[in-house]
């Protein structure tokens, strides 16, 4: 009679909607798939410093890199479902689950989207001693010399993986890829001249394409930045119709109690209100989503829908890891 009274206590705290009242009493560990340093690593760390004085609590940033983010998105996946550690991915998360053949989760079952937090364009760079002057003249120069030349790139499943394959495929020419675990690293290859090019979001681009560090040939959305303006898009540069952005959402591991999602979401909402971060990311190229995208079911939907909108590209270019 006593352990079922116990018992029946013990099942009410787990499954009752004020289970997030108390939540969270211990630091949250938040993982980000690629190195410190990147565009993914940034949004994190803007986003985690204003959701953590939200929540009167710490989130730990911990750098889970490797296999093209889908070392920490495994992780994630096996957590414990109790909202203490959470995933930051980008667009990637979408594309790896065609590139992976054997990836030990299901991307589209395996987790309790909380909401989206940001969408960036990405920039098509090279080491800053490049010949190429224009886009037009780099398309000539990788079709001359493509064969002795380096992309750098953040894995395979990486936004700057996916980039650098619609590129290639666009120009008709395949470049060594060079894989990083993040685009942190890449960025100071390139700007040390070790690599060639790469193609990555203004969260990470922006400061060193100001400052010259590196060569800027394009920006991938349909219309030029205002604060870039000098930057053609690729479209109206040679490349018709090229345009990707990478989109980035957080998540908890699937089963996480639904108050906690909501609690984080509404403090993920919040936090992209702020003017601090909203300046950091303006600063920086980077769209903080909309109220109704910072949302579990707009997550959800943008994964599922992106997931099936890249199986088919990715199939016909028939690179897959295992
Ligand atoms: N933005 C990079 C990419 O997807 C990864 C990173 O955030 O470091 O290529």
């Amino acid at each position: 009679m006593k352990l079922k009274a116990i018992a029946a206590i013990a099942f009410a705290m787990v499954t009752s909607p004020a289970w997030a009242q108390n939540y969270p009493s211990k630091p949250i560990t938040l993982l980000v798939p690629f190195a410190a340093g990147g565009a993914t690593d940034t949004v994190a760390r803007v986003t985690a410093v204003t959701m953590s004085k939200l929540l009167g609590q710490t989130i730990i940033i911990e750098n889970a890199t490797g296999a093209g983010g889908t070392i920490a998105a495994a992780r994630a996946a096996r957590a414990d479902p109790d909202g203490y550690t959470l995933l930051i991915h980008h667009i990637g998360i979408s594309t790896a689950a065609t590139l992976y053949r054997n990836l030990s989760y299901d991307t589209k079952t395996a987790f309790a989207p909380i909401g989206l937090v940001t969408n960036a364009p990405m920039t098509i760079i090279a080491r800053p001693d490049l010949p190429p002057n224009s886009l037009a003249e780099l398309i000539s120069y990788i079709k001359a010399n493509g064969d002795k030349m380096t992309f750098g790139n953040a894995g395979l499943g990486a936004a700057s993986q996916l980039c650098g394959m619609l590129f290639m495929t666009a120009v008709d020419k395949q470049i060594l890829a060079v894989p990083y675990k993040g685009n942190g690293p890449v960025m100071n290859d390139l700007i040390a001249g070790q690599i060639d090019l790469t193609c990555d979001q203004t969260t990470n681009t922006t400061g060193p394409i100001a400052a010259k560090l590196v060569k800027s040939y394009a920006i991938t959305t349909k219309t030029r930045l205002s604060s870039m303006p000098d930057l053609p898009t690729a479209d109206e540069a040679g490349l018709k119709g090229f345009e990707v952005a990478a989109w980035h959402g957080i998540y908890a591991p699937k089963g996480t109690p639904d108050d906690i999602i909501q609690k984080l979401s509404k403090t993920l909402q919040a936090a992209l209100r702020d003017p601090d971060l909203v300046k950091r990311f303006n600063d920086i190229n980077t769209d903080p989503v909309s109220q109704n995208d910072a949302t579990p079911a707009a997550l959800k939907a943008t994964l599922l829908s992106e997931v099936d909108r890249w199986a088919p590209i990715i199939r016909a270019t028939n690179q897959f890891a295992d």
